[in-house]
């Protein structure tokens, strides 16, 4: 049988199983299949309790005893996709593509993590140190998974996140990083019409702060700033009195972040409108996974690997987030997208490249001859 062939096999139960992020019981089963494929490559495995939120997730390495990682490769257990998913529309293909929830995102990342292991030079194996850790919550913000996955990513060189590469085959050596604010108005009402002067029209004051908000982003720094909803108001007739304003900032570096944070909160300070009031909350905060220097010598690696593996890989700059963000931020160099290509991911139209399965894996089993 061919890899690929094997590859297909083995992807058919991983598939075909209910396992979106709240499905605790199918994750958690996907999770026990893949500990069943590392033991039988002479891995350590185990499941990882990470709260009753969550699926169990899956830690395994080489050697359970080292207190460091040369390389750590991470790849998500959950998919989008609700219940019932999985019989409706089982893994499926028709000429060079595969279909079916989650093939992609991130079925076959996962199981080429396992084959690149599996293929690896023994020697390779025996000389490096080589964790896995696969996280049960990641198409929900990785919220009970984060913390752990820091503190794997604290004890390794550099991790490879295997989301799909692009479509077009392209990796992911950099991402931004994301934070989104509230920012909430109060006026007060009054009548549009008798008395519009009694009033404090808190949307008036909320669509100034968006406009100068959006003002702070950076072409050259490519940093952003999208006022996204703007919430405000009950009537055309009444002076509106409270106002919602969420803005979502992206940034490569994070000392913009820091930047941007600050010039923000300046502005929630100033007054926009007449006896109009705000507060701002950052809600939610990720750093970037920057291009550093130490990056920029695991791309020549990755680089290298495919090329004495017969082809040629580009890379992207994404400003979507995932969990190469949390890794990145204990300060090692992280790359994503390690995994076979594919495309159109959380639709029905979901694809998995069959024609890039066999490289990426044996570029991922070169790259551990490299490091
Ligand atoms: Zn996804």
């Amino acid at each position: 049988m061919s890899v690929l062939e094997s590859f297909m096999n083995d992807l058919k139960p991983l598939v075909n199983i209910d396992c979106g992020s709240n499905n605790v019981a199918g994750v958690t089963k996907v999770a026990e299949m893949m500990k069943k494929h590392f033991e039988s490559i002479g891995f350590h495995a185990e499941l990882v309790d990470l709260g009753p939120t969550a699926g169990k997730g899956l830690f395994a390495c080489n050697k359970p005893d080292a207190d460091h990682y040369d390389v750590l490769f991470n790849a998500h257990l959950d998919t989008v996709f609700p219940d019932g998913t999985a019989e409706q529309r089982p893994l499926s293909t028709k000429g060079d593509r595969a279909y079916g929830p989650g093939c992609s995102d991130c079925k076959s990342g996962v199981l080429a993590i396992f084959y690149s292991l599996k293929d690896a030079r023994p020697e390779d194996i025996k000389r490096l140190s080589i964790a896995v850790a696969l996280n049960p919550d990641e198409e929900t913000g990785s919220k009970a998974s984060n913390k752990w996955l820091k503190e794997v990513a604290k004890k390794a060189k550099r991790a490879l996140v295997f989301e799909a590469a692009r479509e077009g085959g392209q990796l992911v050596r950099s991402r931004k990083g994301s934070s989104n604010y509230v920012v909430e108005f109060k006026g007060m009402t009054s009548h549009a019409g008798n008395a519009p002067y009694k009033g404090a029209n808190a949307n008036v004051a909320a669509a100034r702060f968006a406009l100068a908000a959006y003002g702070l982003a950076d072409v050259l720094k490519g940093t952003t700033v999208n006022p996204g909803i703007i919430q405000g108001g009950t009537a055309p007739n009444i002076i509106s009195a409270s106002c919602k304003v969420f803005l979502d900032t992206r940034y490569w570096n994070n000392e913009d972040d820091k930047e941007l944070d600050r010039e923000i909160n300046k502005l929630a300070e100033a007054t926009w409108a007449p006896r109009v009031t705000q507060t701002i909350e950052r809600v939610s905060h990720s750093n970037s996974m920057p291009l550093s220097e130490s990056t920029k010598e695991l791309v020549a690696q990755i680089t290298e690997a495919a090329k004495l593996e017969g082809f040629d890989i580009e890379w992207v700059d994404a400003g979507g987030a995932s969990d190469g963000n949390h890794m990145a931020e204990v300060g090692i160099p992280v790359i994503d997208g390690c995994g076979p290509a594919g495309g159109e991911f959380h639709s029905e139209r979901e694809f998995l490249r069959m024609d890039t399965i066999e490289e990426r894996i044996r570029m991922i089993s070169r790259f551990l001859t490299l490091i």
